[in-house]
């Protein structure tokens, strides 16, 4: 198997530029996920991997292998959605086997790579049932046998699990990824819901109106995320407005007022962009937040990790058995709602309590400013 290269794709309708200059590599053997929300180009980018779609320009290929123009059954892909459309007078094995039958490959050596996909996909045992005797998971399972007995170059999914209930899903996860590594296919794998892409990639773009914000490992795209957009695309991010103080490649020295102490902070920006003393955002997830509450805080904390932040007043607190959400409002400049995400033992605070906020230094991360209005 062979990287694929994806150099400059655009595809317009009308006068939406749907996938807008996109390049990416996805290593041989790799698990590269493209998230982004609704309408932001995911589709039409697979599709035309895929083949169903010919892009306006840009170069697709596999290996040195231009397959820009060729045809989807030129092109050995495999390929699972969301719907498993199975043959239902077929058995599992039959279904499985059908891609090996119309590719012309001798019966004794499609038996055993069947029986190979079988075990593989955890269904050992059920190859003589039909489609409607086997569960949700079951037949995702053989779709995915399906696409990978035929050794694809590529596996692309788009949204193979959004048919399942939450728990199904979950495990599903986790078999997928265990399938795909096993098998060593690369793969490309389509999805709106961000903790999917972040628990089973080792890579992952992130899109928004056609073109990639960032690419990268799930958990460099959480952690340090490039803009905003991908910030918050991911998950829950507090933005706090500091004030830009200096910067050099790595760190970025901030304060939150004039009168407060400065800190140092790892950042997002081109330093030859960045102006000091202009406010940029500075990114802390739930987690990595850390209320005290006043009547406790001695105001000298044994992590030197942690810097203060200020004083904050709980607004509103929720139980989530593992952990508590709570909306914090700070003497800070912030953009929207503070939330901390504390482990539950931890966090015996009510509404209306005075807390000091400490940040977790190493886990802020300080977002691109603004540009000039
Ligand atoms: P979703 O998660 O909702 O499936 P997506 O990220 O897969 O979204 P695409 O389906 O690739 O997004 O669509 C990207 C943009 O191109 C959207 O604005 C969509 O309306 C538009 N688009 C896609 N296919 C067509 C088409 N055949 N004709 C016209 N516009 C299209």
């Amino acid at each position: 198997m062979s990287d694929i290269h994806i150099d400059g794709l655009v595809k317009t309708f009308g006068s939406t530029r749907a996938v807008d200059g996109i390049s990416l590599t996805v290593r041989s053997g790799e698990m590269f996920f493209l998230v982004g929300p609704s309408g932001c180009g995911k589709t039409t980018l697979l599709r035309m991997l895929a083949g169903f779609s010919t892009p306006d320009s840009g170069q697709i290929r596999f290996g040195s292998e231009d397959v820009t123009a060729l045809a989807p059954n030129q092109r050995d892909i495999g390929m699972v959605f969301q719907g498993y459309a199975l043959w239902p007078h077929m058995t599992v094995a039959e279904n499985i086997g059908f891609g090996l039958k119309m590719r012309r490959v001798p019966k004794e050596e499609a038996d055993q790579r069947v029986t190979e996909v079988i075990d593989l996909t955890g269904l050992t045992g059920m190859g003589d049932r039909k489609p409607n005797a086997l569960s949700g998971g079951q037949q995702q399972r053989v779709a995915l046998a399906r696409a990978l007995v035929i050794r694809p170059n590529l596996l692309l999914l788009d949204e193979p699990l959004s048919n399942l209930d939450a728990k199904l899903r979950i495990e599903m996860r986790r078999e997928i990824r265990r399938i795909c590594k096993q098998s060593g296919t690369t793969a490309i794998y389509v999805t709106h819901d961000q903790d999917e892409a972040l628990s089973m990639s080792d890579r992952m773009a992130v899109l928004n109106a056609g073109r990639v914000q960032q690419c990268d490992t799930p958990v460099d795209s959480y952690r340090k995320p490039a803009s905003k957009f991908v910030a918050e695309f991911l998950g829950e991010a507090n933005l706090i407005l500091a004030e830009l103080v200096d910067v050099d490649d790595r760190f970025a020295r901030v304060r939150l007022a004039a009168d407060r102490p400065m800190f140092h902070v790892e950042h997002a920006m081109d330093p030859a962009q960045a102006r000091t003393g202009v406010a940029a955002p500075l990114m802390i997830r739930p987690a990595d937040l850390h209320p005290v509450p006043v009547r406790d805080d001695s105001g000298s904390v044994a992590n030197s990790d942690l810097v203060a932040l200020g004083q904050a007043r709980v607004i509103d607190t929720q139980f989530f058995g593992s952990s508590t959400s709570m909306a914090v409002e700070g003497e800070f400049p912030l953009e929207g709602t503070l939330r901390i995400q504390s482990p539950s033992q931890a966090a015996d605070l009510q509404e209306g309590d005075q807390v000091t906020l400490y940040g977790s230094q190493s886990a802020m991360w300080l977002l691109p400013q603004d540009p000039p209005a």
